[in-house]
């Protein structure tokens, strides 16, 4: 009886392992994302599924041109970057392939995702006003377009506009407001300039920091990290665009598409799924201070703590298809 009892323990365990092991699969990931920020979701993932994920890490350009290069070679089965214009760019190359999931289109909203689902957002940052403490009282602020007016003339700071995060957010404004007002605000930011563009966003908060300019436009993660490294910092985010006919913060994502040519699409397409989950969602956002794209899911108690905001509700599929059009605007206002 007893040993009956135990080979029948046996089989179920064995037959638990042979399942196991047929379903578990490796992936490979291609990321622009930086090697710290990522795995700790693949360790993650690979405890509660048994899934091994390989990756590599590079720039977001070098990696899409790799991926074209492999073609039906590559052993890519993901590509995870930054910026809705990469992903939108990785989706007009023909490196991805759309994904139908009831999952995804669950849990991300409509104008964080491709509308021919290639590319799914999965963390979210906004691209926000920063301004000097005691230089600035926010009731002054109001919209990025009032960055343009000549109250703020020699106190505005920006990073480059070689930058995909300027290039977006000037290609959602065309979005928005069209091409002939965008031009205007864009001009009068120049106009506005107390230096030449910086190469970063964080280079552009320790200047303002310092005085060389009272106010700026960054990502909210990078704030976050300064905060943290030095807390006395005299820097505060502010939410635009809120008013009532405001048209709300730009939001841009980090995401991920599966590649065209996945050795393992169902695999690769059930790890999105995770990374979309309320289980993932948190650890993916709070490892570099963003917000979480699933609105079930609650941010951080840090990014929490800078209040809430309206984001705008424009389809990020425009940061794309707007890029080219965003880029000659900036030339031709002398945005460098
Ligand atoms: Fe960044």
């Amino acid at each position: 009886m007893r040993t009956k009892l135990f080979s029948l323990l046996l089989a179920a365990l064995l037959s638990f392992v042979f399942v196991g092991s047929t379903f578990a699969a490796e992936l490979t990931v291609y990321s622009a994302r930086k090697e710290h920020l990522i795995k700790p979701l693949f360790e993650a993932y690979t405890a509660q599924t048994g899934v091994e994920i390989r990756y590599i890490t590079d720039k977001a350009g070098p990696l899409l041109q790799r991926l074209k290069a492999e073609g039906k070679n590559t052993k890519a089965d993901l590509l995870i970057t930054v910026d809705a214009g990469n992903l939108w760019h990785a989706g007009n190359e023909g490196i991805l392939q759309p994904v139908q999931s009831e999952v995804l289109t669950a849990n991300i909203p409509a104008n964080l995702r491709d509308k021919d689902n290639q590319w799914f957002g999965l963390s979210l940052r906004a691209r926000t006003i920063v301004y000097n403490t005691n230089k600035v009282k926010p009731g002054e602020l109001s919209t990025y377009a009032a960055l343009g007016e000549p109250a703020w003339k020699g106190r505005l700071l920006l990073r480059t506009s070689k930058k995909v995060y300027n290039q977006s957010l000037v290609a959602m404004m065309i979005a928005e407001y069209g091409e002939t007002q965008t031009e205007q605000i864009v001009k009068g930011w120049v106009a506005n300039l107390a230096a030449a563009p910086f190469s970063n966003d964080t280079k552009t908060m320790q200047a303002i920091a310092a005085g060389q300019g009272d106010v700026g436009i960054v990502n909210t993660y990078y704030f976050a990290r300064l905060k943290k490294k030095d807390p006395s910092v005299p820097l505060a985010l502010f939410w635009p665009n809120q008013t009532v006919d405001g048209s709300g913060v730009h939001v841009n994502v980090s995401g991920a598409g599966v590649t065209k040519h996945a050795k393992h699409p169902e695999a690769a397409i059930k790890f999105i799924e995770w990374l979309s989950s309320d289980k993932a969602q948190n650890l993916f956002a709070d490892v570099n201070q963003e917000y979480p794209v699933n609105p079930a899911v609650k941010p951080s108690d840090e990014v929490a703590s800078w209040g809430t905001f309206t984001a705008s509700p424009f389809d990020l599929t425009k940061a794309g298809e707007l890029q080219t059009d965003a880029i000659k605007l900036m030339d031709r206002v002398g945005y460098r």
